[in-house]
Parts: C-alpha cells; sequence; structure tokens
C-alpha cells in the first residue's frame, strides 16, 4: 500500500479548510445563546461588563478535535462532535462540561456512520449476530430483503428480533409474494391483488419498500405490468422500488429500460440494484447504462442506484473469473446518481462467501478514494451516508449535525484497510477507531465492544 505523509495526505484530504473553517449553522446550541441586539442601556452595561461565556454544551462523550465530515458540506473541517444519550447535540467549535468522556479524534476523520441499503444479512441479525464485521467498516445500519428475498413477515420479523448491534431494516420481497401465491407462470388478478394486500400490509409495518430480483426464478415469470401493478402499492403506502433488474449482462441496456419504464408508469422511485455490466463482452457498456439512468432522471424519475467494489461478483465465487471490470466500476462508483451498498450477506454465524461482507466500505476508502483519488473523502462519504439516508427516507441519520441520532464512524485516512478476499472473505477490516451506535460507543480504540444499540429502521 502506498504510504503518504501525514501532512500531505491531510492537505489532500481537506484542502486549506483545516485553516480554522467552522460551519456556525451547526453550532446551534451556542447560536441561540447570542445575546439580542444591544439596546442603547445594555450597551453602557456591555463595556463594563465582558459578555458571558457561552455555557458548556452538556454532553456524555464528547470527539475532540476530528477532521469533521459532516456529510452536508462540500469540504471536511476541523472541530469537535458532543454526544448526549442517543443524539449529536453541537458540531464544531464550542467547549463542554467537564464530566464529558472525553475521545480524542486528532488527526482522523469524524463523519456519520454508513448506511448499507442493500444486503442480505436480516437472518443473521435476527440471530442475533453482533454485527463486529459490519461495525468495523463503519456500517451503522443495513437494510435487508433486497433482490426479492426477503422474510415473509415484516412485523413478524421486528417482532422476533432481539437486540442487534447495528440498526436494520427491510424490503418486501416480490419472490416471497409470488411463492406465497403464484409459484411460476402468469398471475391472475385475484392472485395479483393477495399480493398487492400483503405489499401494503408489510409497508405498514415499515418496509422501505418492494424488492424484485427479476434474474431469479420465480420471479422471471414476472411481466412488466405485473410489477407496475404492484409497485402501485407503492405510491399510496410510500416506498419505493429496489431492483435487480431482469439481466446485467448481454441485455442490460433493454433491463434497465424496462426497470424505468416500471418506475414512470407507477410514479414510484427506483433505486436499480447493484449496478455492472457483466461478463467481458459487455464491458464499456458502463457509459451507455449510466445515460439511460441520467436520461430517466432528467425525465422526471427520481432514480439513484448503487455498486460495490469488487471486480467479482457472486457468480463468479469459486472461479478465477472477474466477470466485472475495474474501468466499468470506477464509472459507475463516480457517478452523482450512484451511491455504496455491499449486497453482502451472512449466514447466522457470520461467515460468508464473498469478501464484501467484512470489507466492501473500507476497500472503497483505501482503494478508490486513498490509492487512486477517484471520489474525495468527502464525495465518499456522502455516497455511504447522506445518499442512502435519503433515499431511504430517513430524517435522522446520515449527517452529522445536532438533533441527528448519534450514529458516528471515527477512522484514520492513512489506516483504514480492507482485508478480506476472496481466498479469506472472512477478515476484519481495519482502521475504525471508534463507532457510535445511537450514542453508544460500538467500537473502542479499534475493538468492538459488544455493546447492542441497534434499532429498527422503519419507513416514514
Ligand atoms: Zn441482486
Amino acid at each position: 500500500m502506498k504510504q503518504i505523509g501525514r501532512r500531505a495526505f491531510l492537505a489532500g484530504a481537506v484542502g486549506l479548510s483545516l485553516v480554522g473553517i467552522l460551519k456556525p449553522q451547526l453550532v446551534t446550541g451556542l447560536i441561540s445563546r447570542q445575546p439580542e441586539p444591544a439596546q442603547e442601556e445594555d450597551e453602557v452595561l456591555a463595556e463594563e461588563q465582558p459578555l458571558p461565556e457561552p455555557e458548556p454544551v452538556d454532553c456524555d462523550y464528547i470527539l475532540t478535535n476530528g477532521i469533521i465530515i459532516d456529510g452536508m458540506s462540500s469540504e471536511a473541517f476541523p472541530g469537535h462532535v458532543a454526544i448526549k444519550g442517543q443524539e449529536i447535540v453541537a458540531v464544531g467549535d464550542f467547549q463542554w462540561v467537564a464530566t464529558a468522556k472525553v475521545i480524542d479524534a486528532g488527526g482522523l476523520f469524524v463523519t456519520p456512520g454508513f448506511i448499507d441499503l442493500h444486503t442480505h444479512t436480516e437472518q443473521y441479525h435476527r440471530n442475533n449476530g453482533k454485527g463486529e464485521m459490519i461495525l468495523l467498516q463503519g456500517v451503522t445500519s443495513q437494510i435487508g430483503g433486497n433482490c426479492g428475498t426477503s422474510v415473509k413477515s415484516i412485523g413478524g420479523h421486528f417482532e422476533a428480533l432481539q437486540a442487534t448491534g447495528v440498526n436494520t431494516g427491510l424490503f418486501v420481497g416480490y419472490k416471497m409474494l409470488r411463492n406465497k401465491y403464484v409459484g411460476e407462470g402468469k398471475t391472475t388478478n385475484k392472485q395479483l391483488e393477495a399480493m398487492q394486500e400483503d405489499l401494503a400490509t408489510g409497508l405498514g409495518e415499515g418496509a422501505f419498500g418492494l424488492s424484485v430480483g427479476l434474474q431469479y426464478w420465480p420471479q422471471v415469470y414476472a411481466t412488466t405490468e405485473e410489477i407496475i401493478a404492484l409497485c402501485e402499492v407503492l405510491k399510496d403506502c410510500g416506498g419505493f422500488l429496489s431492483i435487480h433488474i431482469r439481466n446485467e449482462d448481454n441485455q442490460v441496456l433493454p433491463s434497465l429500460e424496462e426497470a424505468i419504464e416500471i418506475g414512470l408508469k407507477a410514479g414510484v422511485p427506483v433505486q436499480y440494484s447493484h449496478i455492472k455490466t457483466a461478463n467481458e463482452a459487455n464491458w464499456g457498456k458502463m457509459p451507455r447504462v449510466l445515460e439511460l439512468v441520467e436520461g430517466a432522471a432528467a425525465s422526471g424519475l427520481d432514480i439513484t442506484s448503487d455498486v460495490y467494489g469488487y471486480t467479482f461478483s457472486s457468480w463468479d465465487l469459486g472461479t478465477n473469473r472477474n466477470s466485472l471490470n475495474e474501468e466499468d466500476i470506477c464509472l459507475a462508483l463516480k457517478h452523482p446518481l450512484v451511491m455504496v451498498g455491499s449486497d453482502s450477506w451472512l449466514d447466522n454465524a457470520g461467515n460468508c462467501s464473498h469478501p464484501r461482507a467484512y470489507g466492501n466500505y473500507p476497500r472503497i476508502l483505501r482503494r478508490y478514494v486513498r490509492e487512486q483519488g477517484l471520489l474525495t473523502w468527502e464525495e465518499a462519504i456522502r455516497k455511504m451516508a447522506a445518499m442512502p439516508a435519503r433515499r431511504l427516507g430517513l430524517k435522522d441519520r446520515g449527517i452529522l449535525a445536532p438533533g441527528m441520532k448519534a450514529d458516528i464512524a471515527v477512522f484514520d485516512g492513512n489506516k483504514i484497510t480492507d482485508c478480506a478476499t476472496r481466498s479469506e472473505p472472512v477478515l476484519l477490516s481495519q482502521g475504525m477507531e471508534y463507532v457510535f451506535v445511537n450514542g453508544q460507543l460500538a467500537v473502542d480504540k479499534g475493538q468492538p465492544t459488544g455493546v447492542l444499540a441497534g434499532q429498527v429502521l422503519r419507513q416514514g
């Protein structure tokens, strides 16, 4: 790995912004204590007595002197972050109470916890997984039930869920609906109505939308019209379509066109899952794929996509094949409508077959930010936190600001590194120093604490 001197690294990472730029709008605790515009009598008084020091911020934890990437500002800035209970209470330059536990974040990035909206890890969480492989990537929230494969009952899953290490949410999966009412073949109106009812129930219980995986049996039997009809439920109940398109290699373009047609006709937002142009014959098609996405966005569709940082998919495991190429991945990762998602899966014991479950986020930070400079740190963090939060409609996560839930990642930009590989997929990532989940310390000096502070995430 290329080593960069600290000074060069900082200069590259945050530019001139280290020279004391503060974000006054973030320090709301201080702004509210500003004196009223002075009256004439007060002016005399003010001359005699200096203005009182602002009261120190009351907090449980204070992360001091970090390089803050708040997810909104275009550039990092130096400052502190204060946590009280489950929430962030101050960001910027301020004094704090003497009782606060101090964590020195000097030289470390302080960012919102990452939100992974494309996972298949719901059974792992249900089986009381502590999530250390997830937390050590800086990920504090995961949404499961993607590609059409979900739990049967959203409400039942949440009821049975014990304490989890990270925040978790779900989609209603089309495969589950189709298996229950249709199986293979054509869907009758009655079956469609039954699926619509179940979908509405799941959305009412907090699912973020409908997931489909049109490449998979028996979902391949779905007609475009059938998925549009199901998406009309989303229009009534809220949520979006998370779509693994019908084909991701030779037919990737018409398959994406179908996804766009569904979104436009149903009038619902679309999350185009794990964008890729698989197999060598299709390498180089990514610009056309991205053009289609841009065109759809220009015609009014709320469409975004997600990508993981590997040149091999789960189809390639067990072979030496890399069905994806680096250039296409870079184009996708760089694109403003594309965020990061892992597509990760874990078994009940926390094992996996693809290293992305243990390494996707540190890998993108190491390889595509630190080593290649494809993205700035600020861009990468936005794709890992604020963008997925917006897509999910999570109003209290994804950025660092007072009033937001204290999901926070603190890491060394020179050290953050994935260790999991194709042959050894369950090696934990390194360089994540501190992680907070809902105000509780889940990683302390690089070690998972075992705290189970995760909450259920629901739509709306
Ligand atoms: Zn998929």
